[in-house]
C-alpha cells in the first residue's frame, strides 16, 4: 500500500516534471574535448536518467557476482546440513530398527556431512554396536569422553560395555565418574550401588544409599532398609576381623534402623550374649517378638540360657511368649521347648491352641503333634498319621530368594545364587502346594508297601520327624 503511494507520487512528480520541460524546451549547449553539443533541456535530463539507470544495473550486477561465492557456499552448507540431519534421523530410526546395515551407513553419511561430533559419534557407537563391533563403538565411546561436552556419554557408553564384559573393576571405576560427573541421574546411582554391592564396597555403597535418599532417587524407607542391610554385612565382616566392638555397633545400628527386622535382632542379641551382656541380648529379642515374632527369634533366646536345663530353656521361651502370647510363633515356639524338655501338656496346649485356629494346620504343627503322640503316649500310629499329615500340608516358611527362589537356611544380603541383593524373605516357599495330591498318593503307597516295616521297627516314624524338623 505505501510502496504504491510512493509510486504514484514518484509518477505525478515525473509528469509534472515532463510537463514543464516539455512547456519550457530551453537550450543546452555544451563543448568538451572538441565535441559540441546543441540540444534541448528534456534530451539532457533523458540522457542523466539513462546514466545513473545504467550504473545502477552495472552495480548491481558487480555487488552480485562479487557475492556469489559467499552466496554458494551457504547454499552448499545448508543442503549439507539438511540432509545430514536426515542421514542422523534415518541412523537413529534404523539403531532403533535393529538394522545395523543401515544404521552404519546413515552414521558414516551423517558423519561425512555433519561437522557435530557430538552427534554423529554417538550415533557411529551405537550402530557399531549393533553390529557386534564392540572395538569400533569403545573407540568412539573413548573419543566422546575426550571430549568436555560429550565426556559423561562416552563414559556411560564404556561403563555399559566394561558390565556387558563382566569387567567389574572397569565398571565400577568408570560408575564412580559417571556419578561425579552427574549426580543426579538415578540410573548410574543404581548401577554404582549394584557395582559396590557386588564388589563388597559396603561402607562406600552405604554413602551412595545416602546421596541417593538425599537427590530423591529412593525414597527414605528403602534407603534405610538398604543402609541397615549393608551395616549388617560389615556387622559380619568386622567380626571375622575380630574387630568386634565395631560389630556390635554396626549390628545394632541396623537394627534400629529398621525395627522388626529379624536377621539384625538375631545378631544383634548375639553379639550381646558374646560380651557378656545378657539381659540386653534377651531384651532385643523382647523387642521385636511384639512386633515380629520368629522361629529363630525363640532359638536365639534358648542360646541365651545355655547351660540351663531343657525346663528352664522352656520357661524363658515361655517368658518370651508373653511379649506377644496369642501369636501362632508364641504357642509353636513354647511347644517347641515343651517337646525338647518333654513337658508334654505344654507342648500339647499350645499346638491345640495352633491347631485350633486353622482348618488345616502347617506342617509344623503336625511335625510337632508326632512328636508330641510318640514321646507322651508312644503311639506310632497317631504320630504317623501326624506325619502324613506334614507331609502334605503347607511347608514351613524358609528365607526365599525373590529372584530366583533359591533357599537359604540363613538371612543373607546377597542371595547365594543369583547374587541380588536383600531379595530373601521369610515366606512359604511356592511350591508343593498344587503337588499336595501326587505327595498323598505317593504317601499312601509307601503306608502299603512298608506297613508291617513300621510295625516291626517303630523308631522309623520318630526319626522321619527328626529329620523333617530340622
Ligand atoms: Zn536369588
Amino acid at each position: 500500500m505505501i510502496r504504491a503511494f510512493w509510486f504514484l507520487l514518484l509518477l505525478a512528480l515525473l509528469s509534472i516534471g515532463a510537463a514543464v520541460v516539455a512547456d519550457n524546451p530551453g537550450v543546452v549547449f555544451l563543448e568538451w574535448l572538441g565535441y559540441k553539443v546543441d540540444t534541448s533541456i528534456g534530451v539532457l535530463f533523458a540522457g542523466v536518467l539513462l546514466v545513473s539507470v545504467s550504473l545502477a544495473i552495472i552495480f548491481r550486477v558487480w555487488f552480485i557476482f562479487r557475492s556469489a561465492p559467499r552466496r554458494l557456499g551457504k547454499a552448499r552448507r545448508d543442503w549439507r546440513r539438511e540432509r545430514g540431519y536426515k542421514a542422523l534421523t534415518q541412523g537413529m530410526v534404523a539403531v532403533a530398527a535393529g538394522d545395523a546395515q543401515e544404521a552404519r551407513r546413515q552414521a558414516r553419511k551423517a558423519e561425512n556431512l555433519l561437522a557435530e561430533p557430538p552427534l554423529t559419534m554417538l550415533l557411529s557407537a551405537q550402530a557399531a554396536q549393533l553390529s557386534g563391533d564392540e572395538k569400533a563403538a569403545s573407540k568412539f565411546f573413548e573419543r566422546m569422553a575426550a571430549r568436555k561436552d560429550t565426556k559423561y556419554l562416552g563414559i556411560h557408553g564404556m561403563l555399559n560395555q566394561a558390565i556387558q564384559e563382566g569387567d567389574k573393576d572397569v565398571a565400577l571405576e568408570l560408575a564412580e565418574q559417571a556419578n561425579d560427573l552427574n549426580p543426579k541421574t538415578d540410573n548410574v546411582s543404581k548401577t554404582l550401588f549394584e557395582l559396590q554391592v557386588q564388589s563388597g564396597n559396603w561402607e562406600e555403597a552405604e554413602d551412595t544409599v545416602r546421596k541417593a535418599v538425599k537427590d530423591k532417587h529412593l525414597d527414605s524407607d528403602s534407603g534405610r532398609r538398604r543402609r541397615a542391610v549393608i551395616l549388617y554385612q560389615r556387622s559380619i565382616e568386622a567380626e571375622g576381623d575380630g574387630k568386634l566392638s565395631d560389630a556390635l555397633s554396626f549390628a545394632r545400628k541396623a537394627n534400629n534402623l529398621i525395627p522388626g527386622f529379624v536377621p539384625a535382632a538375631v545378631r544383634t542379641s548375639r553379639l550381646l550374649q558374646g560380651a557378656g551382656k545378657r539381659r540386653k541380648a534377651a531384651s532385643v529379642i523382647e523387642e521385636i517378638w511384639v512386633a515380629n515374632p520368629h522361629p529363630q527369634l525363640a532359638d536365639v533366646m534358648e542360646e541365651l540360657s545355655s547351660g540351663a536345663g531343657a525346663q528352664e530353656k522352656m520357661r524363658n521361651v515361655e517368658k518370651l511368649a508373653t511379649y506377644n502370647k496369642d501369636h501362632a510363633e508364641s504357642h509353636l515356639a513354647i511347644a517347641k521347648s515343651a517337646l525338647a524338655a518333654e513337658m508334654w501338656q505344654e507342648a500339647r496346649e499350645h499346638l491345640e491352641a495352633v491347631a485350633n485356629s486353622t482348618d488345616i494346620p502347617s506342617a509344623r504343627v503336625c511335625r510337632y503333634m508326632a512328636e508330641l503322640e510318640e514321646g507322651e503316649n508312644s503311639d506310632v500310629v497317631t504320630s504317623r498319621e501326624w506325619l502324613k499329615k506334614a507331609a502334605v500340608a503347607e511347608p514351613d516358611s524358609a528365607w526365599n530368594c525373590s529372584h530366583c527362589g533359591q533357599v537359604m537356611a540363613d538371612w543373607e544380603p546377597v542371595c547365594n545364587h543369583c547374587e541380588s541383593f536383600d531379595s530373601l524373605e521369610w515366606r512359604t516357599p511356592p511350591r508343593v502346594t498344587r503337588l499336595a495330591p501326587i505327595v498323598e498318593d505317593a504317601v499312601e503307597t509307601i503306608d502299603i508297601e512298608h506297613e508291617s516295616e513300621a510295625e516291626a521297627n517303630p523308631s522309623s516314624g520318630a526319626d522321619a520327624g527328626d529329620t523333617s524338623k530340622t
